[in-house]
């Protein structure tokens, strides 16, 4: 299945502790269905000194979300909105806004 939420992509947050705020995708791992987005679903992590410069002690990170949990925002209409595919006539396959029928890619 080709992948609603890509990096850089700027996403809302549907459910959880976060719910409702938004950020930018960091990283995405399809098969886990997860992505990282910055700001969002932040942990304590303890983390053990590696290095001189890479002191340890207790840091806080990104979790990884469920993509489900997120839904994109679409640049035209600016609300978070469900994505739909469709093929270019030049064969790409892009994003559209479900909203407003803009392509998001
Ligand atoms: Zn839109």
């Amino acid at each position: 299945m080709a992948a609603k939420v890509k990096r850089n992509d700027e996403v809302q947050v549907l459910a959880g502790k976060d719910r409702g705020r938004r950020g930018t995708v960091r990283a995405v791992n399809p098969d886990a269905g997860r992505a990282v987005v910055t700001g969002i679903n932040m942990i304590k992590k303890h983390q053990r000194s590696t290095s001189p410069q890479q002191p340890g002690g207790i840091i806080d990170r990104e979790a990884p979300i469920a993509v489900s949990n997120l839904a994109v925002i679409c640049r035209s209409c600016s609300n978070a909105v469900r994505v739909g595919f469709k093929v270019l006539e030049d064969g790409r396959k892009v994003r559209t806004c479900k909203k407003c029928g803009e392509a998001i890619d």
